[in-house]
C-alpha cells in the first residue's frame, strides 16, 4: 500500500513539473535557439594557407536531381583569393551552408553554357555582393558568355535595386552589383594562358563536348602546384596534353553501363522522353575508365571524379560506377563528393584531403 502511495506521489510530481516546464517552454525554446545560433556560426573554414593552392568541390552532380550532390561547381583557392569554376544548381547553397567567405571570390570561370553549369550564376552575383564585393564580378568563359551574363544582369536588376533601396548604397553599392563578362577566345589554339594574377596562372583548354562549341576545361597553376578541371567532355587528347604533370585532375564521368540500365528502366516505365536523353548523353561525356586513362596519360598525381552520371544513391552503385577503374589506375583516384577539399602546399608533393561541412 505504501509503495502504491509512493508511485502516486511521484506521478503527481512529474505531472506538476511537466506543467511548469510547459509554461516556461517559450523562454526555454528561445534560450536553446540562442545556444544553437552561437554554435552554428563557426569561423569560416580555411581553404588554403598563404601560398597554397586548393580545390573545393561545391557540386559534383549533373542535371539529374540528386539529394546529396549539387550541380557542377569547383572553388579554386590560391591563398586568400577564390575563383569559381561553374555554378550548378544548389552550389551557392553549399557555399553558404559551409560559411565560405564569398567576398573573396574574385571571378567565375564558366566551362560552357549548358544550363547545369550556369544555374546559380544569379545567386552567386547576389551573394558575393551581399558578402561585401565592391566591384562588378568578372565572369570568364568561351565566347557567348556575354549573352549569358547580360541575361542574368537583366533578370536580377530589379532585385538589386530593391536591396540597395532597403539597405543603403553604402552597404550595397549599385555599381558593384553586376556581373562583367570576359570572353576568352581561343582562336585556333588548343590551349592558351588567359589570366595571370598574384602568381596564379589560368589556362583555358579546348575540350570536346559537341554540339557545344567551344567548351573549355581550365588549368590553374600556383606556386609549383596545379589543378585541372575538365569541364564536360568526351575523352580528349588535348585535355591530356594540357593536364600534363598536374597535381589534381577533376574530371567529369558518366558510366555508359549504368546510364543504359537507367535508360531501359525509364523506357519500361513509360518515361520515354527521359529514356531518350539517357540514350543521347554518353557520346559527349567520358567513362570513369577512360578518365583514368586520360589521367595516366597526363601523369597527373590525383584524379577526382565529378559531374557524376547517373545518380549514385549508395555504396553499391558507387562500386558499380567505378568498375574497371582499378585495373587501369590502382591508386591516386577517388570519387568526388560535395565538400571534398584537396589542398596542395606550395612547392611540395603533398596532397591533403578533407571534407568541409
Ligand atoms: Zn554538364
Ligand atoms: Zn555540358
Amino acid at each position: 500500500m505504501k509503495r502504491i502511495a509512493l508511485w502516486v506521489a511521484l506521478a503527481g510530481v512529474v505531472i506538476v513539473a511537466g506543467g511548469w516546464l510547459a509554461t516556461l517552454s517559450p523562454d526555454v525554446d528561445v534560450w536553446l535557439y540562442r545556444q544553437m545560433a552561437q554554435r552554428v556560426l563557426h569561423a569560416p573554414p580555411v581553404l588554403a594557407n598563404p601560398g597554397e593552392l586548393s580545390v573545393l568541390l561545391c557540386g559534383t552532380g549533373s542535371p539529374l536531381p540528386d539529394r546529396s550532390r549539387a550541380g557542377p561547381c569547383a572553388l579554386i583557392a590560391a591563398g586568400g583569393d577564390y575563383y569559381l569554376v561553374d555554378a550548378g544548381l544548389d552550389s551557392a547553397r553549399n557555399l553558404m551552408l559551409w560559411q565560405i567567405p564569398l567576398d573573396r571570390i574574385r571571378g567565375v570561370f564558366l566551362t560552357h553554357m549548358h544550363s547545369d553549369h550556369i544555374a546559380e550564376l544569379g545567386e552567386i552575383r547576389l551573394q558575393t555582393w551581399v558578402a561585401g564585393r565592391n566591384a562588378p564580378l568578372k565572369v570568364y568563359g568561351p565566347p557567348g558568355i556575354e549573352t549569358v551574363v547580360a541575361g542574368f544582369n537583366e533578370a536580377y536588376a530589379l532585385d538589386s535595386g530593391y536591396r540597395t533601396a532597403h539597405h543603403g548604397a553604402a552597404f550595397l553599392p549599385p555599381g558593384a552589383a553586376a556581373l562583367a563578362a570576359v570572353p576568352l577566345p581561343l582562336g585556333n589554339a588548343d590551349a592558351r594562358v588567359m589570366m595571370l594574377a598574384g602568381g596564379l596562372k589560368v589556362t583555358a583548354i579546348r575540350v570536346n563536348h559537341g554540339p557545344v562549341k567551344p567548351a573549355y576545361g581550365y588549368r590553374f597553376d600556383y606556386n609549383g602546384r596545379s589543378v585541372v578541371i575538365s569541364g564536360d567532355t568526351s575523352p580528349d587528347e588535348n585535355l591530356a596534353r594540357a593536364a600534363r604533370g598536374a597535381d589534381v585532375l577533376v574530371h567529369e564521368a558518366l558510366s555508359p553501363e549504368l546510364v543504359a540500365i537507367l535508360g531501359h528502366a525509364l523506357q519500361a516505365a513509360g518515361r520515354v522522353r527521359t529514356a531518350k536523353i539517357m540514350h543521347d548523353i554518353p557520346g559527349y561525356h567520358t567513362s570513369p575508365v577512360d578518365a583514368a586513362r586520360i589521367a595516366n596519360e597526363a601523369h597527373v598525381r590525383f584524379l577526382v571524379y565529378t559531374h557524376l552520371l547517373p545518380v549514385l544513391p549508395d555504396a553499391i552503385a558507387e562500386r558499380a560506377f567505378l568498375r574497371g577503374v582499378s585495373g587501369v589506375r590502382p591508386a591516386g583516384v577517388t570519387l568526388g563528393q560535395d565538400g571534398l577539399l584537396v589542398r596542395l602546399p606550395p612547392h611540395s608533393a603533398e596532397i591533403e584531403q578533407s571534407v568541409v561541412e
